[in-house]
């Protein structure tokens, strides 16, 4: 007889598991199917994702902040080396370690984990076929597919997991690649690009618009790209790529410039990250009749998650929105919370996103040229981090806040920051925004003095006030 669930999750990543937890926490009979085949959970994010990148970012960081910054702060340290393998290694415990910390967490909460692919069949069940072939049946009352996303292939430059990759093998160089080529400015590729730059590759990023980081705001991005041709980056803009050719071991690109003419370029190493899609292969989305859009590949919900077919579910990179381990997390929680009986929502306005090259870029809410497009009347306060006293003493003047308000009632419309550790900056912003409030109210917060901080309220009383005080 086939186990029966009140709540079977099919994908354990961000979405997926967190939603499987809370509905354990909240007294459903939960399982959770993964086909990843060493049983790690935590999916595309803790194995190869938001957690090996960053452990990479920071280690890549460390190196070069020895071999370029410390001498300005009086610290004189002898030949600096890289150990590739033990910063590598390093990122596979990180991992380890927190794909491991799910796996404890499942035990905790109560949430039966079960390793195989999983399909979805009709009358909310699913058929999990393990790695050794074997398959079994659970029963459910109600299904979430939380499968993700993968990286986009191009039709002429496919994947060969050697010179022409994706991001996950972009995580595993070794050596250091002599010339990395990036195709696509998005963040997946800058971040990663950061990390080989800084261990030593040249790095070319070959985009198709003019401009890089699409969907940050324009000014941001134009600071951003001039401060990465500073560290060393190369871009061609307005660039088509049209193939590439494996010889020995170089990697000739092709492409074609704004003006038409052909370009070539040779590395050792070609990075694709032209964005990602929805993975829904071997779900049975067909044969079970759960809508998707044919063109983006992503299933079709309503506000509640629920797809067309009654008590299946879709939350994560599988549906519309951003493509971030915290939406999808957010949205697990809040459709197990849901389905509990509870009445939460996501704010889908105050959805922050980083970028982790250095400096930090992190943003939240509307940017300057959506707010153009809508009509809505704003106003801007920017403040430099080179007038805080902090960005000083750490020797990190680059980069700025911009707090975009609206111009008759004040309420924080986005807030655009660029500058060392905007990560941590943005949340301070992410909690105006949730309770509607104004940058006057941002302004007006004792913010600690010195701290980065003091440039979001400065920026904000600019916003407000017109004019900030330290500037
Ligand atoms: P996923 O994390 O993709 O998890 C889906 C899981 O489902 C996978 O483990 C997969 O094996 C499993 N699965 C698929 N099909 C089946 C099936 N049929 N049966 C069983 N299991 C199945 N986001 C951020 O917010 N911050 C970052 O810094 C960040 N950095 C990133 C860096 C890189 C290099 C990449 C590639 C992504 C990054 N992301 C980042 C994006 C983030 O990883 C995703 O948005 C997030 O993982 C989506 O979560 P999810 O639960 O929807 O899907």
């Amino acid at each position: 007889m086939a186990d029966s669930y009140d709540l079977v999750v099919i994908g354990g990543g961000p979405g997926g598991y967190m939603a499987a937890i809370r509905a354990a926490q909240l007294g459903l009979k939960t399982a959770c199917v993964e086909k990843r085949p060493n049983k790690a959970l935590g999916g595309t994010c803790l194995n190869v994702g938001c957690i090996p990148s960053k452990a990479l970012l920071d280690s890549s960081e460390a190196y070069e902040h020895t071999l370029h910054k410390l001498a300005r702060h009086g610290v004189k340290v002898g030949s600096v080396a890289l150990d590739l393998d033990t910063m590598l290694k390093r990122k596979d415990k990180v991992v380890g370690d927190l794909t491991g910390g799910v796996t404890f967490l499942f035990k905790k909460y109560g949430v039966t984990p079960v390793y195989g692919s999983g399909k979805l069949l009709k009358g909310n069940k699913v058929e999990v076929t393990a790695a050794d072939g074997a398959k079994s049946t659970l029963e459910a009352k109600n299904v979430l597919l939380a499968t993700g996303s993968e990286s986009i292939e191009l039709p002429f430059l496919k994947f060969d997991g050697k010179y022409v990759v994706g991001s996950t093998e972009a995580l595993n160089f070794n050596p250091v690649p002599k010339h990395l080529i990036i195709v696509g400015g998005g963040y997946i590729g800058l971040e990663l690009g950061s990390v080989w730059k800084r261990l030593g590759a040249k790095v070319t990023v070959i985009e198709f618009l003019p401009r890089i980081l699409t969907i940050s705001d324009g000014e941001v991005a134009n600071e951003v790209h001039k401060l990465l041709v500073k560290q060393g980056f190369e871009f061609h803009l307005e660039t088509k790529v049209t193939g590439a050719k494996v010889e020995g071991d170089s990697v000739t690109v092709t492409a074609q410039g704004k003006d038409g003419k052909e370009i070539k370029v040779t590395g050792d190493r070609v990075l694709v990250s032209v964005g990602r899609r929805p993975y829904t292969a071997g779900l049975g989305l067909d044969e079970a009749g759960v809508k998707y859009d044919p063109k983006s590949g992503r299933v079709e919900i309503d506000a509640h998650y629920r797809t067309n077919v009654p008590g299946v579910y879709a939350i994560g990179d599988l549906v519309t929105g951003p493509m971030l381990a915290h939406k999808a997390s957010e949205e697990g929680v809040v459709f197990a919370e849901t389905l509990a009986g509870m009445k939460p929502h996501v704010n889908y306005d105050a959805i922050p996103s980083v970028i982790y090259i250095w400096p930090e870029v992190a943003s939240v809410g509307l940017t300057e040229e959506q707010l153009k497009e809508k009509g809505v009347e704003y106003r801007v306060g920017k403040f430099k981090f080179a007038a805080t006293g902090r960005a000083q003493a750490m020797d990190e003047r680059d980069g700025f806040v911009k707090v975009l308000a609206d111009a008759k009632t004040d309420r924080v419309l986005g807030v655009h920051i660029l500058g060392p550790r905007a990560s941590d900056l943005i949340a301070e912003c992410v909690t105006i925004m949730e309770y509607k409030g104004s940058a006057e109210d941002i302004a007006r917060c004792t913010h600690a003095h010195p701290t980065l901080s003091e440039a979001v309220g400065e920026a904000a009383r600019m916003a407000w006030a017109g004019k900030p005080l330290n500037s």
